[in-house]
């Protein structure tokens, strides 16, 4: 097998959480790195769980992370269906071949008698396994059988001696003794096929070189290699990637917040940090480097650098790195990412024109290095968009109620007002107010402040100069209007 072909194969049983996808991604980079081909695959056999969007729902998000896949269900390739409920007819030939060598045996016990037996297994004090009974069953004592209705399973004999080795590319070689192995369905008495032979035999015939997969699979892979045996196909090679704990290394689940690639998009992550942030779990460039492209990643990775050990999940770490990708991708890529949210929110129109998208890249470029989601950055550039905002309490107290503030703010305004609009920069504004603040002998704060209240309705963020260069000068004149009004009546009256 020279080719790399890697396989992601999700159950589409709900959205794509931060393990499948992570799974998915080390697929990827691995296909990648080498040249190889990347297979989605759906394991949708097991129909009682499958929701008919969570397909759908995986394939967006694995899209939009930018994993895109070689063959699949959607695509087609060489080697499909890539749906297991399309290849019902090849578990059944290749089950049948078991059959016919005598390395698979049907099953007519009833969940009741299989709990019988292991509970006189128990008490024996044995490790209760499925005592082969029906192995050596007639052909008239299973006709009998099925002429009373029972639907049998088809199960694997395991050899029960020796041990089975799985070489496991990151955990090295990992042994199970067979006499734990049972002899496990393969086929249940509805005819549909389980997990690990249906795995199995699509592995092999996708042609699969490297079985890269969650650490929770290393206990399928003996029995999984055991079928590859007794079918006479060639074993791939197996990475089993570790385990992605909570910070206090519980399981992680809801409690943990968000974990669905959806939910994280949803709350204004980019794609860009998630990928770097999923790289980071379990693997390392190998030095201090933690902000890095996909591209970059691509290039560094191997599977002999993925860690043994559980990886612990950190959304703080994550978040930050957003907020890295926030302030340093191309603007470009920050506007079109949070235009959705902006457009959302009822800031920007459905169809913006040139204008309205010249603004808003303004008004991104002004906000985006204090902010760590595209949500926050929405909430940050509220201000922008909207001059009904009410004054934060705190600053009403600290600036407004100052005496002479209003006097303060109409000179602001008057300086401003001098300034032609054409050439309302950063530069002219700060020049512009510097006068004020000189010749009133004033410290700069005692300006800038309630200035920053005035038009933001806020006590922080962004230098006060970028804020009015991005509002233009209409809008910070009728602000620093409204200001001086909304002081006189709410704050001199009482006086
Ligand atoms: N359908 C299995 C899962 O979702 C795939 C496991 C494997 O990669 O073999 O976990």
């Amino acid at each position: 097998m020279d080719t790399v072909r890697v396989r992601f194969a999700p159950s589409p049983t709900g959205n794509l959480h931060i393990g499948g996808a992570r799974t998915a991604l080390f697929n990827w980079l691995f296909a990648r790195s080498r040249g190889g081909v990347f297979v989605l695959r759906l394991e949708d056999t097991d129909t009682g769980r499958n929701i008919e969007e969570a397909a759908v729902q995986i394939a967006t998000s694995l899209r939009w992370l930018g994993l895109d896949w070689d063959e699949g269900p959607d695509l087609g390739g060489p080697y499909g269906p890539y749906r297991q409920s399309d290849r019902f007819e090849i578990y059944q030939a290749e089950a049948r071949r078991l059959v016919e060598s005598g390395q698979a045996y049907w099953c007519y016990c009833t969940p009741e008698e299989l709990a019988q037996q292991r509970e006189e297994a128990r008490k024996r004090g044995e490790v209760p396994r499925y005592d082969r009974r029906c192995c050596t069953l007639t052909a008239a004592q299973r006709q009998a059988k099925e002429a009373a209705g029972i639907r049998p399973a088809l199960r694997v004999r395991v050899p029960r001696t020796g041990t089975t080795v799985v070489h496991d590319l990151i955990r090295g070689e990992v042994s199970f003794d067979n006499a734990t192995l049972d002899d496990f369905i393969i086929l249940k008495s509805n005819g549909g096929p389980t997990y690990n032979f249906a795995c199995v035999v699509d592995d092999a015939a996708m042609r699969i070189s490297h079985v890269i997969r969650a650490e929770e699979h290393l206990s399928n892979t003996p029995k999984q290699i055991v079928l590859y045996r007794l079918l006479g196909y060639q074993l791939p090679a197996f990475a089993h990637v570790p385990m992605i704990l909570a910070p206090d290394r519980s399981k992680l689940s809801k409690r943990h917040g968000a974990t669905a690639v959806e939910e994280f998009r949803a709350e204004g992550f980019l794609p860009e940090a998630i990928v770097n942030y999923l790289a980071l779990l379990g693997w390392s460039p190998g030095d201090e480097r933690e902000q890095m492209t996909l591209a970059q990643i691509q290039e560094l990775f191997s599977l002999e650098a993925v860690s043994k050990h559980a990886a612990i999940y950190d959304v703080r770490k994550l978040t930050w790195l957003n907020g890295q990708y926030l302030s340093s991708l191309p603007l470009a890529r920050v506007v079109e990412a949070v235009l959705p949210f902006m457009q959302e929110a009822g800031y920007v129109s459905a169809v913006p024109g040139a204008a309205e998208l010249d603004y808003l890249n303004r008004v991104v470029e002004t906000v985006r290095s204090r902010v760590h989601t595209l949500a926050e950055l929405r909430d940050a550039a509220a201000y922008f968009y909207r001059s009904d905002f009410t004054y934060e309490e705190k600053g009403i107290r600290k600036y407004f109620a100052k005496p002479g503030v209003t006097e303060l703010l109409a000179r602001g305004r008057e300086a401003l007002a001098a300034v032609p609009s054409d050439q309302f920069t950063v530069e002219a504004t700060e020049q512009a107010y510097r006068r004020v603040i000189d010749e009133m002998g004033i410290s700069g704060g005692a300006l800038i402040h309630p200035t920053r209240l005035a038009l933001s309705g806020r006590t922080v963020g962004p230098g006060l100069f970028d804020i009015m260069a991005t509002l233009g000068k209409e809008e910070c004149l009728a602000r620093l209007e409204r200001a001086v009004d909304w002081i006189d009546i709410n704050l001199r009256a009482e006086a």
